[in-house]
């Protein structure tokens, strides 16, 4: 079973996190651009203030030192592995190792054909620190765009080691 179909029964009062794809454009028709990580921060702290606001926006950094990656995502399932363009390793966001194999993952492109991005893992807590939600954010090397290729929910606890797996 998806863990995307638990999305809209979590919680009474919230409302579902799965609209703000709309976000990647501004109210000018836009899109949202970004100069460097703290622009893409910004856009994943506005992506998710009326779901589950991360509180905490960490950017990844491969073992080599890079922070430019390839990146295949399934939005449905919601898991996401990213590709270092200066060495090639590759390593899942957070627990998407754990549902890759049910996953159906493509390559993340942005809008004008790029396929290398600056990435962030948005962390939105519950009240008792743990990990509820998991937004991934990507902003590409070549034009800027910003953007979200996926985002889950974490039903288990605890969850610090998920701030280790950006
Ligand atoms: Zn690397
Ligand atoms: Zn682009």
């Amino acid at each position: 079973m998806s863990r995307r179909a638990w999305s809209a029964f979590d919680g009474l009062n919230q409302k579902p996190l799965r609209e703000p794809i709309h976000l990647t454009i501004d109210k000018s028709g836009r899109w949202w651009k970004g100069e460097d990580f703290d622009d893409l921060a910004e856009y994943i702290r506005t992506l998710t203030a009326e779901g589950y606001p991360a509180e905490r926006i960490v950017q990844s950094i491969c073992a080599c030192g890079g922070t430019v990656f390839r990146l295949e995502a399934d939005a449905e399932e919601g898991c996401a592995r990213r590709t270092c363009v200066g060495c090639e390793a590759t390593a899942f966001i957070c627990d998407s190792g754990e549902y890759w194999a049910d996953a159906e993952p493509e390559p993340v492109a942005c809008p004008c054909g790029g396929e290398q991005f600056e990435l962030g893992v948005g962390f939105s807590p519950r009240a008792n620190g743990d990990v509820r939600w998991i937004t991934v954010g990507e902003r590409c090397t070549r034009c800027g765009i910003l953007g979200s290729a996926t985002d889950w929910k974490i039903d288990y606890g605890p969850t610090d080691r998920l701030f280790d797996q950006v």
